[in-house]
């Protein structure tokens, strides 16, 4: 066969095997995450670490629509903010910001999204995010932060609709209140830096301006503990994603999972050359500024749903039962860190 001729075979061949590679690949990894089978913890032996009611009444009040759908710099996102502000002064954090609570920023993002979307534009000025940010003095003077992290900002209105944000992510922000609530009552080892972060939505803004400020230097971070969309799932699941990156905290999940009322899924963390088409998440929400910056992240998040980015992802939709567990877990883990980071 000619050589010109050979080429374009060649090149099919080599396509087919990339394409039969990537299904055989997606295949193994959801086989991977599908022989995953967690034993929950009886209710007995569940570790019940925060105020339920108030956890809810936390992603009511941030889903409502006093706050429009907290878009970066609209007047929803900024009364979120005062309101996200009052409630770490009531709980005891001490002010982390370069201007208390919270740390002021600017920037200018252009979106695609901006251009078929009602009520956006290509490029967007935006002169007023800012991210909050609180501490909690640890017993041990020099040991590295634990950094607490869910953004509050969401898709505001397109002047139709309202997009409340329950799950995404007012549900992050509820276990970040109920995880400070619980170590200003239970003072940890480590000193927490919790950070509610703006403009996530918008690429990572307010995190990405965190990690660059130097105001907690990345060697001083033991671990980012991010939470995004953590309050919604039929199959009583939730994924970590973190523990391709950082394998020690896979001992940590499983002992944790024996006081966890929901399944600790482990994924959604690696490559595309080794997990096909399950979806890395380490770049999706703001873990991946820490990532970034060479600090480890264990990410929780759920399996997107039907509502997700949709003016239908409203609280009533949460299971109390659910999304309690789930907090529950993840301050259990935040508790089994603190004992276990030397
Ligand atoms: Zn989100």
């Amino acid at each position: 066969m000619k050589a010109r001729t050979r080429r374009p075979v060649i090149a099919l061949g080599l396509i087919a095997l990339l394409f039969t590679g990537f299904e055989v690949a997606t295949r193994l990894e959801r086989g991977a995450i599908a022989a995953q089978s967690p034993i929950v913890a009886s209710d007995s032996a569940i570790a019940h670490r925060v105020d339920r009611a108030q956890l809810m009444d936390d992603v009511r009040t941030l889903s409502s629509n006093q706050f429009d759908g907290r878009r970066t710099a609209s007047p929803g996102g900024v009364k979120a903010r005062a309101w996200i502000a009052a409630a770490f002064l009531s709980i005891g954090l001490q002010p982390a910001g370069t201007s208390g609570f919270t740390e002021p920023f600017a920037f200018t993002h252009h979106s695609i999204r901006g251009l078929v979307t009602s009520g956006r534009q290509y490029t967007t000025e935006y002169k007023d995010a800012a991210n909050l940010l609180g501490t909690l003095r640890g017993s041990i003077a020099d040991a590295p932060y634990i950094v607490v992290s869910a953004h509050y900002d969401h898709l505001g209105n397109d002047g139709v609709h309202v997009f409340p944000g329950a799950d995404d992510n007012a549900s992050g922000v509820a276990t970040l209140l109920a995880a400070a609530r619980w170590f200003a009552a239970h003072p940890p080892r480590h000193s927490f830096l919790f950070a509610a972060f703006d403009a996530e939505e918008e690429g990572l803004k307010g995190s990405q301006t965190f990690v660059a400020s130097g105001l907690l230097p990345a060697a001083r971070m033991a671990i980012d503990v991010n939470m995004d969309m953590v309050s919604r799932n039929p199959h009583n699941e939730i994924f970590a994603a973190g523990t391709y990156q950082t394998p020690w905290l896979k001992p940590v999940l499983q002992e944790v999972q024996r006081r966890s009322g929901v399944k600790i899924l482990l994924g959604h963390d690696r490559p595309i050359h080794k997990a096909g088409g399950v979806e890395d998440w380490t770049d999706l929400s703001d873990q991946g500024a820490f990532h970034d910056a060479h600090v480890p992240f264990l990410y929780f998040g759920v399996e997107d749903h039907a509502d997700y980015h949709q003016p239908t992802d409203t609280a009533d939709k949460i299971d109390p039962r659910f999304f309690g567990d789930v907090a529950d877990m993840i301050v259990e883990t935040l508790v089994t860190l603190d004992q276990q980071i030397h």
